[in-house]
């Protein structure tokens, strides 16, 4: 299984958010649409930080209430792992277990296309182990029938 069997199945929507928005702002757009990261893009296409609900509980852990204020791009990510459709699920289950996030931002020569989430990858992981045992079953049934 690859990347792209995730996005056929999940769809290829990405939210995006300028790096010059505000944090209250971008609470509005989590918010919105019920998720708890988005890209952060000049442009809509380019990957210019990823920014969580982490990001915004550290930033006010550190700084109090007037992070609100402050844009995106203060709270960010800028070094964004990324993957492409070709990647494994495997590969990039380990790769978000050992970094520690839960979103990882699909793209094709340079531009966004998709992006995956630990519960979307989840969500595919158990659905082909259901599979397996269902083969599995039906097999040993039908050997000892
Ligand atoms: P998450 O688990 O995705 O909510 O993110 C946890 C932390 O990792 C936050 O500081 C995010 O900004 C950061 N983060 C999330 N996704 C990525 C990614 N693909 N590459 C690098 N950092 C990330």
């Amino acid at each position: 299984m690859r990347i792209s069997d995730v996005i056929r199945a999940k769809g290829n929507a990405v939210v995006t958010v300028p790096p010059d928005m505000d944090v209250r702002a971008l609470l509005a757009v989590l918010a919105e649409h019920r998720i708890g990261a988005v890209v952060v893009s000049t442009d809509g296409s380019s990957v210019d930080g990823i920014v969580s609900e982490r990001d915004i509980v550290r930033a006010l852990a550190d700084r109090g209430a007037t992070v609100i204020s402050e844009p995106v791009s203060e709270i960010m990510t800028s070094e964004v792992q990324t993957c492409t459709p070709q990647t494994p699920v495997v590969e990039l289950m380990s790769v978000m277990t050992h970094g520690r996030f839960r979103h990882v931002p699909v793209v094709v020569n340079d531009q966004l296309v998709a992006i995956v989430s630990i519960g979307d990858i989840v969500k595919n992981r158990v659905g082909e182990l259901e599979i397996e045992r269902d083969s599995l079953t039906s097999y040993i049934t039908s050997a000892a029938t």
